[in-house]
């Protein structure tokens, strides 16, 4: 327990590095737009018709970004547009729909291949919250999951370490899971803390692991009064103070007021070149320009259960978001386990699988655990 302590002192001080200001607002948001999943495979070649996707290549979109600093907010604001409530609609799947899943099938379909290639490994499971968990609801503080979602994620952790990855905060996140012998990641991963009991698989006896972000909280503590201030005369805009980073919800904010609420969400950031913003599904997400990310503590919590440099360790991240494409990439670069990305549409995304949405995640859990202890 020595050594972990030590471990995570070293990781604070290789990891956390504070940007200066060329990776502040401007520059968040145009990385954010260019790899928007507005720009799926599908949107490029076919536009899926009247309130589908906007038909704009990558190409000239990152033209426009390059030329006209204009262009980019303007873009930005689009694609906050493409994703409010009401643009995203299920449509019978075309044929770019087919060839993604293709590239991305089914993890229920995939289940046999998947599990053969765990063999002899450590299953360890990374789980996303909000559209993972639990659906995506107009009112993000009745974002409950279901008591049989419940009961499966607590089976789940009986058989294999389990996390939750969140961009929540984690007391909030906890609020709504409710299970003890989990680990937590909250904030993006910026709050990590082990099981508080009952998990076989709790490592050491502090609970909370990791908090790389605290220098940040009372500049958190400011935006986000300012936020609440200045989002006030948006109706449907709501703003959650996540501890390490902030969220503002779009999710019933009305179209024809999506300019001004990104204006003035971009107003207040401008003072504050520490933080960036990136767009989320149906919310921006406010964050430290420390590069930590869920990626980062999928690592970490990877290191902390004692598989840093393990090749027997099989972890399946399953997230629904673009913050968890980081947790996706990681797995890749490190050829280890797999994600699988929780979406109705397609996407350009690092996971190798693919569920449609949370029912599907909870099929292919219960799938899991029986496997384990037939
Ligand atoms: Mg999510």
């Amino acid at each position: 327990m020595v050594s972990l302590t030590e471990e995570r002192g070293n990781m604070t001080k290789k990891n956390v590095v504070v940007s200066d200001a060329k990776s502040g607002l401007n520059m968040a948001i145009s990385v954010d737009v260019s790899k928007s999943s507005l720009f799926t495979t599908a949107a490029q070649k076919k536009p899926a018709g009247p309130g589908g996707f906007i038909t704009i290549s990558r190409k000239q979109l990152l033209q426009n970004l390059e030329i006209n600093g204009g262009a980019r907010v303007n873009s930005w604001v689009d694609s906050m547009r493409a994703s409010s409530p009401t643009h995203i609609k299920s449509t019978p799947l075309s044929d770019d729909q087919n060839s993604w899943i293709d590239h991305h099938p089914s993890a229920l379909d995939m289940f046999e291949q998947i599990t053969n290639a765990s063999k002899g490994k450590q299953i360890v499971m990374f789980l996303d919250y909000d559209g993972t968990l639990s659906p995506i609801v107009d009112d993000p503080d009745r974002a409950f999951m279901s008591d049989q979602m419940r009961a499966t994620v607590r089976k789940l952790a009986r058989n294999f370490p389990t996390a939750i990855v969140s961009g929540r905060c984690r007391d909030k996140v906890y609020g709504f899971v409710r299970l003890a012998e989990l680990y937590y990641a909250g904030s993006h991963g910026m709050d990590i803390k082990g099981p508080s009991k009952g998990s076989k698989y709790k490592k050491g006896t502090q609970d909370i692991l990791f908090q790389p972000a605290n220098e940040f909280l009372p500049m958190i503590d400011e935006v986000y009064k300012s936020l609440v201030e200045k989002t006030k005369s948006t109706p449907g805009a709501k703003v959650e103070n996540n501890k390490f980073c902030i969220s503002v919800h779009f999710r019933c904010v009305d179209e024809k007021k999506w300019s001004e609420l990104a204006e003035e969400v971009k107003s207040v950031l401008k003072e504050y070149p520490k933080l960036r913003l990136t767009q989320g599904r149906k919310v921006l997400e406010i964050r430290p320009t420390i590069k930590w990310d869920k990626g980062k503590a999928l690592e970490f919590l990877l290191e902390s259960l004692g598989y840093a440099n393990c090749t027997d360790v099989f972890p399946v991240y399953i997230g629904d978001d673009r913050t968890d494409e980081d947790a996706f990439k990681v797995l890749r670069e490190r050829g280890q386990g797999f994600g699988i990305l929780v979406s109705k549409i397609p996407k350009d995304t690092n996971a190798s699988y693919s569920l449609q949405e949370p029912s599907e995640v909870m099929d292919f859990l219960q799938r899991l655990v029986r496997w384990k202890q037939p």
